[in-house]
């Protein structure tokens, strides 16, 4: 007879049992969760709903992946047509009418130059994967290994990806300065600081002993974001395009993150013209779920058929909430509408910066935001310009800001080069209300973690 076994008993749905769970079971790797104690069960819009019942205002939409929020009702009825028409979800690259549509979606969004004369493949589902999916195309393109990239830069978490990113030495990767106007490396900050940034990558691809070997790519985020919301002043990457182009060096633009109007345009680069060789997308492009594809000038598209592969890049169902999303943003101006709310958001923290000598620096663009937060009474670090002398950055009190806004009901990131910069990625489609109310939780939770005693604690790890 056969014995037959119990059915496993489902854990309860409870708070504290899930978080105790979680931390008894998952990787010491795990990031967000430590610093975010919460079990979402339900999500609208900018708001997600705790199995404890209470409601958070979130900043972070998914590190910037939720341009139309949580579940937005687009986005839904797009998964469902999918579902309801029996269309089959898994076909590795084989052409689907869902991928017709959303390739024409993408490329009615890209600059025209490149629209024109572009060449898309889809990768495995994460950012880091078409990113590595760009080296290969460059590499195989001209020949060359070598890539130039930035300080500060962040690309992903898979080998070639994370040696492209600052903190992460690769042979390979020959490092460049990203100019930083609150913390400029050469103490001038602004625009000269951008030119000085310019004139080195300039004079070290063309001095033959400056150790840098030709280059198959540079690779830049327009914005840095895990760097700590840097964004590229537009004539320094002008400058990089003129640069790369005198110099048959494709030129990578990272919009993972930058990408479907999140700084007020609907892709980075257009706020300075430039049209770069390769475009690197995900996050937003798959309407909440995992997508990543490359766009490049189809003179590059040299490399062997299966050079680049993966069982996961034809997920119909994300293509169908990306085209969903892509085309919302698209019809209803939400790139400018991040570009109006943002600069209002911007002003009225950096208005703040009377009251707290702890924000160093507020600075963004669209609704990418950042706020780093220093130590007014240590000795100062950097001297810059702008701001005389820089204070060090303070990484405790922007994880006990962060914990602050959490008691608030808001949910915000931590970046930057030390964890110090708190960062806002709200959802394009955030009201004035909602704005506002981030605004005001944000400067609540800064006076009580200035306040705080235990404001000096370890700060956990970011991302
Ligand atoms: N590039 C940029 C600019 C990013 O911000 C990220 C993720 N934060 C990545 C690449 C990597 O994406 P993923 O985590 O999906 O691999």
């Amino acid at each position: 007879m056969a014995v037959t076994q119990p059915a496993p008993v489902a854990p309860p749905v409870t708070h504290d049992g899930i978080l105790r769970r979680q931390a008894q079971r998952e990787s010491a790797a795990r990031t967000y969760a430590r610093s975010l104690p919460i079990v979402p069960v339900r999500a609208r819009g900018m708001t997600i709903e705790g199995a404890d019942g209470r409601r958070y205002l979130d900043c972070l939409s998914g590190a910037g992946t939720l341009a139309l929020g949580h579940n937005h009702p687009v986005v839904l009825e797009a998964i469902r047509k999918v579902i309801d028409s029996g269309a089959p979800l898994h076909v590795l690259d084989l052409a689907t009418p869902v991928k017709d549509a959303f390739t024409t979606e993408l490329f009615t969004t890209l600059p025209r130059e490149l629209a024109d004369d572009a060449r898309i493949q889809f990768c495995g589902p994460a950012g880091t994967d078409a990113v590595e999916a760009a080296f290969k195309l460059v590499r195989a393109a001209s020949g060359r290994s070598e890539l130039l990239a930035f300080t500060g830069a962040y690309h992903g978490m898979t080998a070639g990806a994370l040696g492209a990113s600052g903190g992460a030495p690769d042979v390979r990767v020959s490092r460049l300065p990203f100019p930083h106007t609150y913390r400029c490396p050469f103490g001038v900050g602004g625009e000269r600081g951008a030119d000085i940034a310019a004139r080195w990558t300039e004079y070290l691809l063309d001095d033959p002993k400056g150790g840098v070997p030709a280059p198959a790519a540079m690779i830049l985020e327009p914005v840095q974001g895990e760097g700590g919301v840097n964004p590229a002043p537009d004539g320094w990457l002008r400058r990089m395009r003129e640069i790369t182009r005198d110099r048959s060096i494709a030129l990578i633009a990272d919009e993972v993150q930058t990408g479907v109007g999140r700084t007020g345009a609907f892709w980075a680069v257009e706020h300075s013209g430039v049209v770069p060789d390769v475009m690197v997308m995900s996050k937003a492009i798959g309407g909440s779920l995992p997508l990543a594809v490359i766009v490049y000038r189809s003179g590059l598209d040299l490399w062997q058929p299966g050079a680049h592969a993966g069982t996961f890049r034809g997920n119909q169902l994300a293509m169908a909430a990306g085209t969903a999303t892509l085309a919302y943003v698209r019809e209803n101006k939400l790139a400018e509408r991040a570009g109006t709310l943002g600069a209002r958001m911007l002003a009225r923290l950096q208005a703040l910066g009377s009251a707290h000598p702890s924000i160093g620096d507020v600075r963004g663009r669209g609704l990418m935001i950042g706020i780093e937060l220093v130590d007014p009474e240590a000795e100062p670090l950097t001297v810059t310009a702008e701001s005389g002398s820089a204070p060090p950055p303070d990484p405790a009190l922007a994880a006990a800001v962060q914990q602050e806004c959490l008691r608030r009901g808001l949910i915000v990131e931590l970046g930057g080069r030390h964890g110090a910069v708190v960062r806002l990625l709200p959802p394009l489609t955030l009201t004035d209300e909602q704005a506002a109310a981030v605004v005001d939780r944000l400067a609540d939770a800064l006076s009580a973690a200035e306040r705080s005693p235990n404001r000096r604690a370890a700060a956990g790890p970011t991302r």
